[in-house]
Parts: C-alpha cells; sequence; structure tokens
C-alpha cells in the first residue's frame, strides 16, 4: 500500500464517540473519514448524565456555550431503601474542579446532533452515514478498509490508522478475536424516557431506589424530560412491563399514563465487560466496543469519550512526526485500568441496587449508612504511560480548570496543546536555548500569568506543571532540576531536538 492514504483516521461508527473522535480529530488538524452503517442518527437516549470532566473534553470542541443550553446540572441525588428511607445523600451540584458541574444530565440527541454538527463543519473530517464497514485489513503501515456504500456497491479506503467506534457489538472488534472480560452478572432493566407534564416527580434529581420489590433509578433530565429504569423480575412479562399502564404500576404512579408523554420503553441489558485488548497493530478500539459498565454511575459515554480524547493528540503527535509511534501503547496502557475502575464501581453499584433479597437488602442498607462516602467514587488516575506517575504522584491525574476573572474558562484560552504552568521566576532558571525551543513549538504553550496558573498549581502542589493536551497532568516541578528534567522527558522532538524515533 502506498503511503498516500485517503485519510490519516478511518473511524467505524457514528454513535456519540464515532463522532466525537471525528470532531476532535479533525480540530488538532488531522483528516479522518467516519462511516456509519445507518442512514439517521439513533433518535432515542440512552446515555443522560455526563461528569465535569467530559463537559471539559466537548469546550475543546468549541461547543461549550451550546452545550450548557441543553444540559442541566444535577443538583441532589440521594438512595433510598424499600421504606423509602434516605440512606444517603450524596453532595452534587457544585462547580467542580473540571469549570463545570459535577454532574450533568441531558438528551442525547441534543449532544449528538451538536457533535454532528462541529464535524459538518470542520475541514478535513467528514461522517458519511449509509455506510457499513465489511472487511479491513491491518497493515504494517496503514489500514485498508471494505465499506458497502448507500447504492449497494463497494468502496475501499486506506488510512494510517482505524479506530472502531462501533459499539457494543463491535464488528472490529470481533473480526480481530479480540474477546472482552465479564464483570459482575447481568440483569434486564426497562428504560423508560419521556414527558412528565403536570406532575411532580421525585423531588430530587437522581435517586437510586434500592427497592428490593422492584430497584429502580429516577432521572431528571433538561425540560420536562424524565428518565426511570427499572429492574425487570422474573415473573413479569416482557410484552407487558413496557406499557404505559405497567410503567404507572411500577412507578408507583410517579409516571401516570394520563401526564407521562413516553418517548421510549424498551429493555436492555446491563453488563460489564472490558476488551482483552484495545489495540492489533494500527487498529484502536473506543467507547463501547472496547468497555461496556452498566449505567449505575452513567459512566459508560463518559469513559468512550475520555478514550478518544486520550488518543487523538498521540495520533497528530506521530502524524507530525513529533513522537515515536509507540507511545500510542499508552492508549491501552492509560485507559484501561481507568475504565475498569468504572466498571468495577458500576458493577458493585449494580449488585447492590439489584438485592432482591429482603435480609440481604438489609445487610446493604446498613453497608451504606456506615460508608456512606462510597456512593460516590472519586476517578482514578491514568494507568501507567506517558507521564511521569512512577515518580510524581500528581502525573496522570485531571488538571483543575479554573474560571478566570472574567468568567471565561482557562481552558478557552489555551489551545489543545501541552501546557507548561510555572511561576515565570522557575520557568526564567531553565537554559535559555530550551526556553527558546519551548517557546518555537506549536506543540506547547507556557503559562507564567498567576491570575491564569495559581490554581493549577496550587492544585498540583508545586511551582510548575506541565499538563497534556487532554489536560491531565505530564509531571510537577519544585526546583530547576525538576524542571529540567520534566521537561527533557516531553515526548516532542521540536523540544528535544532529536528525532522522533529515539522515542521508546
Ligand atoms: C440505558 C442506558 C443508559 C446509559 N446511561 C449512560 C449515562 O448516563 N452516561 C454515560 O456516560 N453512558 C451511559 N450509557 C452508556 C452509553 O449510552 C454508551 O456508552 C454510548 O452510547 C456508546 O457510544 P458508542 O459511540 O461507543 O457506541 P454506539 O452509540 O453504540 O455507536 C456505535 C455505532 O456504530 C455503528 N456501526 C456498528 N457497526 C458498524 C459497521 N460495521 N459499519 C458502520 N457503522 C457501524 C452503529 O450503527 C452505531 O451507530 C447508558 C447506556 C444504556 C444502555
Amino acid at each position: 500500500m502506498s503511503q498516500e492514504f485517503d485519510a490519516d483516521v478511518i473511524v467505524v461508527g457514528g454513535g456519540p464517540v464515532g463522532v466525537g473522535a471525528l470532531a476532535l480529530l479533525g480540530r488538532l488538524g488531522l483528516t479522518a473519514i467516519g462511516f456509519e452503517k445507518e442512514t439517521e442518527m439513533w433518535p432515542t437516549a440512552r446515555a443522560v448524565h455526563f461528569d465535569g470532566e467530559v463537559m471539559r473534553v466537548l469546550q475543546t470542541l468549541g461547543i461549550a456555550e451550546e452545550l450548557a443550553k441543553v444540559t442541566k446540572p444535577m443538583m441532589t441525588m440521594h438512595m433510598q431503601n424499600e421504606d423509602r428511607e434516605q440512606l444517603v445523600s450524596v453532595p452534587t451540584g457544585q462547580l467542580g474542579s473540571q469549570g463545570w458541574h459535577n454532574d450533568v444530565t441531558f438528551h442525547q440527541p441534543d449532544v449528538e446532533r451538536l457533535l454532528r454538527g462541529v464535524v459538518e463543519e470542520t475541514a478535513d473530517v467528514e461522517l458519511r452515514c449509509g455506510v457499513e464497514v465489511i472487511h479491513f485489513q491491518n497493515l504494517d503501515e496503514g489500514v485498508r478498509v471494505t465499506v458497502r456504500e448507500t447504492d449497494g456497491s463497494q468502496g475501499v479506503y486506506t488510512a494510517r490508522w482505524l479506530i472502531g467506534a462501533d459499539g457494543a457489538k463491535s464488528f472490529v472488534r470481533r473480526s480481530l478475536e479480540i474477546g472482552a472480560d465479564k464483570y459482575g452478572e447481568d440483569a434486564r432493566w426497562v428504560v423508560v424516557d419521556g414527558h412528565l407534564h403536570d406532575s411532580p416527580g421525585y423531588e430530587d434529581d437522581m435517586i437510586f431506589l434500592l427497592h428490593h420489590t422492584r430497584p429502580a433509578m429516577w432521572i431528571r433530565l433538561p425540560e420536562t424530560r424524565v428518565r426511570m429504569e427499572f429492574m425487570v423480575m422474573d415473573d413479569d412479562h416482557p410484552d407487558e412491563i413496557i406499557t404505559p399502564e405497567a410503567i404507572e404500576r411500577i412507578s408507583y404512579g410517579v409516571l401516570p399514563a394520563s401526564k407521562f408523554d413516553p418517548e421510549r420503553q424498551a429493555i436492555y441489558m446491563f453488563r460489564g465487560r472490558i476488551a482483552k485488548s484495545w489495540r492489533q497493530g494500527n487498529v484502536f478500539l473506543a467507547g463501547d466496543a472496547a468497555h461496556l459498565a452498566p449505567p449505575c454511575f452513567g459512566q459508560g459515554l463518559c469513559a468512550g469519550l475520555r478514550d478518544i480524547a486520550n488518543l487523538a493528540w498521540k495520533l497528530d503527535l506521530v502524524k507530525r512526526g513529533q513522537a515515536d509511534a509507540s507511545i500510542l501503547d499508552t492508549y491501552e496502557s492509560e485507559r484501561k485500568p481507568h475504565a475498569k475502575f468504572w466498571v468495577e464501581q458500576a458493577v458493585t453499584a449494580a449488585g447492590f441496587l439489584q438485592t432482591t433479597d429482603a435480609e440481604a437488602a438489609d445487610r446493604r442498607d446498613a453497608n451504606i449508612r456506615a460508608n456512606p462516602m462510597a456512593a460516590a467514587p472519586v476517578s482514578p488516575p491514568l494507568g501507567a504511560g506517558l507521564h511521569r506517575g512512577a515518580l510524581d504522584e500528581q502525573a496522570g491525574r485531571l488538571s483543575v480548570q479554573p474560571i478566570l476573572t472574567d468568567d471565561i474558562r482557562l481552558d478557552d484560552t489555551l489551545d489543545v496543546r501541552f501546557v507548561l504552568a510555572a511561576q515565570p521566576e522557575m520557568y526564567e532558571q531553565l537554559d535559555e536555548a530550551l526556553r527558546a525551543r519551548i517557546e518555537d513549538s506549536r506543540d506547547i504553550v507556557v503559562l507564567l500569568d498567576p491570575t491564569k496558573n495559581a490554581q493549577v498549581l496550587e492544585a498540583s502542589n508545586a511551582l510548575a506543571a506541565v499538563v497534556r493536551p487532554d489536560r491531565y497532568i505530564f509531571g510537577t516541578a519544585s526546583d530547576k532540576a525538576q524542571l529540567q528534567d520534566l521537561i527533557e522527558a516531553l515526548p516532542l522532538a521540536d523540544i528535544q531536538q532529536k528525532s522522533a524515533s529515539v522515542f521508546t
């Protein structure tokens, strides 16, 4: 195959992760083609919750204002048992360290529409709908992809890399014969979305209804939309349990048939899975193709968008010869343990939630009363990879995003590049020649203004910190020698004055 590719990246799947990948790749200046087998966008929601980190990823795409309009901060969350006793009330509603509320809800098609809008407006990336990927070959220097075009004919496209963002049943994953590890027990749930009119619903925005007679969840979405999810019990009839009458009954009248205007009532299988490997040659798995979590903490899509935020800038550095292709292995080594954390948390929560035995439920309730904070897990650092994690406990953790005095979020003043935040006196101690290379590089921005960097440094407990393009901390320094070391460890050929191939 010649080095002349149709695109840098081919993305299989036009769900939120695939389209998010196209948008981010385009933002970074890569060329990409996405193939989506369906002609229309999936009209109903699955995901309803994002965390602050994912809002920050989407902010990178320049859709912060539009996003704010279609999301609603989640202000209150609690867990209650069969007796309606509030077991724990989890603090939500804060403007968090990412410059966004820690938890927001939304209607998935609204977010997907925004993402597709970014792709339409971005040069050199496109989504082709109604085109199914039917075969691909992983070659030494790229990939060759065969598709069934909209008119039924076959087409062949080449790219340097392929991202399989083709969902839970991933054709890409199956073609590569990559298996998945199973977490927890699969369970069937009825998912109900719609508009609630002239009826109060529950007061809180999110409630885990730990009712052992029928576990359920309640989530209030923007405007009149609400989501309820109910576990399917052994004696339910699958056709009856999704009728408006059944929904009124199992919601104890919270969704009355006369006041609830359903958009979708369907049975889903909640699963925990992680693909055994996320990369084979030039092919990467992302989103549901790589991992599935029961939606207890609303983290499945969050994890998928973190995947692409992690991968996109690495592809860009390799494409431009700034870094060696071996950095692409850090995609899996960093992301997989992080995704595994959330799958395990969700599986544990699902185990709690899905308790249907009254005595086990009593024991569970006692456990929650004794350990209330277990209900609010905190996102972990990345796994080992392209950061100084072994030497520096801040490395591999998310940096903070301050909101500046003029109400602007810090990232909006930066590009999607490495950021060297430092006290000016520290920075000036670096060799002049090194400083000149840093300042000439398009891959790193120097942030010395204390009105912008003080919170970043304070949160990193350091006098200087290097933040990666995906806003994770590469490493920190508190003296000149540490800073020099940190800069010399950056995987940027221009800074090191080395060819990319020396990086391992
Ligand atoms: C009930 C429920 C609630 C959830 N709640 C949340 C939540 O609150 N927060 C959260 O973060 N996550 C949540 N999730 C998870 C979230 O919905 C998924 O993680 C997310 O939608 C996955 O996106 P994706 O793009 O990876 O896959 P998908 O959305 O499945 O997209 C894959 C796309 O690939 C296309 N495709 C497949 N094969 C091919 C092919 N050969 N050629 C071309 N195209 C192909 C498909 O048509 C599809 O459009 C929830 C899931 C469920 C089921």
